[in-house]
């Protein structure tokens, strides 16, 4: 029999196969012979009831747990296999992502260096950066992981301090932070003992809550009064049933807490698209200038990119300028359309009159001929003529009025040309102030200024390193010689655009000069601002520079240092170009620590 195709034929086929194959008639050898003969694969059927049963009894206590059941549900009812088999991998990943984080380890780590003391650390800073730290947690664990790690390690960075340094709890009382029963103590005094650990987490947590209401419950009043509650409790609960209520006090706030941030993070990302709307319907205003096109691209990819603090600050100042330079530009075109609009008009005006005047001359003359042609003597004659003579005065009254119109005129002109040339040395003398360079759209030597005061205020507050990196182009000059100066102006395009899209979005990045650029690197070791530039050169070696489909090589050798206490703009950077200089001197294409 020719291959089955329709399901009865298949059936019979399979029947007639497993009597003379001697099969014994189970469903099993059924179903096998029947995909056998049809050309398809068996799907396993789910034990349905089991699997539902199973999903009822997943753990839904937490916010995540419910969400993640609710999405197996869903996949199970619409028999989506693919659906449910992602949510399971997503919960298999989180449980890894969450075993791979050592908490234990870092909470031990971090005990140790709260309890320790270190140079120039005192206990009301170490809590002001902990609450800096928490209170940017919201945006998941591994983060605040890496943001308390980051913390640990900063702290065991600072070193011990000596004997002499002022003790904690002095600190913390000057700060008016640690409770007067702590104050009573001196931190040398500070044992192991349990209780006194106890009473310190209790603080601890005491203010945690504190800082939760001042920089996340501004807004939610029931929320702050919860967590007045709370605090109250955490500082007064010492029987076992008060500590219960406190622990399901506790639990309920979680909970809350974290549908707020859910909330809060859906709204971020709301006013997120609103955002892009906004920048890509200026963009479509934008007129044709190469800057401010470039601009308007950075500030897109910031927009879509993962935010922080720098790269708002960096959206904020291109689209000023952007706006700035924008409604410059829109003032002198508008003046000067105006100019030319009415000079337009007027001439054509007088072209009018001038024509009206003289075909009214032609058809005086025209009647003057035939009055002469019929004139009988000469008093009649005089007259006709009288009036030619008066006519043609007329007419050239009038000519000479157009001239000197079209003469003012053409001075006019001359002014608004004159007018326009200001305008654009005006715009030339205010792209001057704005922050960004022109050609490569980093930040020019005022933007450096600027964002360098800040940075410097960061590490300070912040305790943490902050490293300046100096780079020069090698052999620029040959390049600029050999293939023109537009191909240098968009090597180093180039280059800028490789700089922005390599390092980290908190890094800052200017034009110093001709072809050298300072990059700032917050929170960076100098081995590690090291190790960042020679990243940089290889994704330059990688993503190498066009001209007219030839490729070119573009190298640079780089200073890279750390700022110190005693350091100013000044000396930070004379001590990068100085590395930079001995990076020359060895060879070049080469990064050294100055
Ligand atoms: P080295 O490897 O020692 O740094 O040599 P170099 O040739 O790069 O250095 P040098 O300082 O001798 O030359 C720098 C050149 O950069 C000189 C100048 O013509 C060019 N330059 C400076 N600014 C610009 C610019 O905006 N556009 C272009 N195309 N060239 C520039
Ligand atoms: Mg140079
Ligand atoms: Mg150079």
């Amino acid at each position: 029999m020719a291959n089955p195709s329709n399901p009865s034929e298949i059936a019979r086929e399979a029947l007639r196969l497993l009597a003379v194959r001697r099969l014994p008639p189970s469903p099993d050898n059924y179903r096998a012979l029947f995909h056998e003969i049809a050309g398809t694969q068996p799907v396993e059927a789910l034990p349905q009831r089991e699997l539902k049963t199973l999903l009822a009894s997943l753990p839904q206590e937490t916010l995540a747990q419910q969400r993640l059941a609710r999405r197996l549900e869903q996949a199970f009812a619409a028999s989506n296999w693919q659906q449910l088999g992602a949510g399971l991998s997503d919960l298999v990943r989180q449980i890894g992502r969450e075993q791979e984080l050592p908490w234990n380890e870092l909470f031990g780590d971090f005990l140790r260096e709260w309890e320790s003391k270190q140079a120039g650390l005192t206990v009301a800073r170490k809590r002001e950066a902990l609450e800096r730290v928490l209170a940017g947690g919201s945006s998941g664990g591994e983060v605040l992981f890496g943001r308390l790690q980051g913390l640990v390690k900063s702290w065991s960075a600072a070193g011990p301090a000596g004997e002499d340094i002022p003790l904690l709890v002095s600190d913390a009382v000057e700060a008016g932070s640690i409770g007067l029963e702590a104050a009573g103590e001196s931190a040398a005094a500070a044992t192991d003992d349990g209780s006194d650990r106890s009473a310190q987490l209790r603080d601890l947590f005491a203010h945690l809550l504190e800082a939760v209401i001042g920089s996340q419950l501004a807004n939610e009043p029931d929320l702050a009064a919860d967590a007045r509650t709370l605090i109250h409790k955490v500082r007064t609960a010492t029987s076992r049933s008060a500590l219960d209520d406190l622990l399901a006090g506790i639990k309920r706030f979680a909970f809350r807490l974290e549908l707020l941030t859910e909330d809060q993070a859906e709204l971020r990302a709301g006013l997120l698209k609103l955002l892009q709307l906004l920048v890509d319907n200026v963009g479509e205003l934008v007129v044709e200038d190469h800057w401010l096109r470039g601009q308007i691209d950075i500030v897109r990819d910031i927009v879509a990119g993962p935010l922080n603090v720098r790269s708002i600050e960096d959206a904020e100042s291109r689209l000023k300028e952007v706006i700035f330079k924008q409604s410059q530009l829109k003032h002198s075109l508008n003046e000067a359309r105006e100019n030319l609009k009415q000079m337009l008009a007027g001439f054509v005006d007088h072209l009018a009159e001038f024509a009206d005047s003289t075909s009214d001359y032609h058809d005086k003359i025209e009647v003057c001929a035939a009055k002469i042609s019929k004139a009988e003597d000469i008093t009649q004659l005089e007259q006709v003529l009288d009036e030619v003579i008066r006519e043609t005065k007329i007419i050239q009254l009038n000519a000479q009025r157009s001239r000197d119109d079209l003469r003012a005129a053409r001075e006019r002109v001359g002014e608004t040309e004159q007018r326009i040339a200001e305008l654009q040395q005006e715009l030339e003398r205010a792209s001057t102030l704005v922050r960004h360079d022109q050609l490569t759209g980093a930040l020019n030597r005022r933007g450096l200024e600027e964002a360098f005061e800040k940075e410097v205020g960061r590490a300070r507050r912040r305790q943490s390193t902050l490293c300046v990196a100096l780079l020069d182009i090698d052999n620029f000059k040959k390049l600029n010689d050999s293939l023109g100066h537009d191909a240098g102006d968009a090597a180093l395009i180039h280059l800028a655009t490789v700089i922005r899209e390599t390092m980290r979005p908190q890094d800052t990045v200017a034009r110093f000069g001709g072809e050298e650029f300072i990059i700032v690197l917050p929170e960076t070791p100098v081995e590690d601002a090291q190790t960042a530039l020679v990243r940089l050169q290889r994704e330059l070696t990688r993503r190498i520079f066009l001209h007219n489909n030839d490729r070119q090589l573009i190298t640079f050798s780089a200073g890279v240092t750390d700022f110190r206490p005693s350091d100013t703009q000044a000396s930070v950077t004379k001590r990068a170009d100085e590395a930079m200089y001995a990076a020359k001197q060895a060879g070049k294409n080469r990064v050294l620590i100055g």
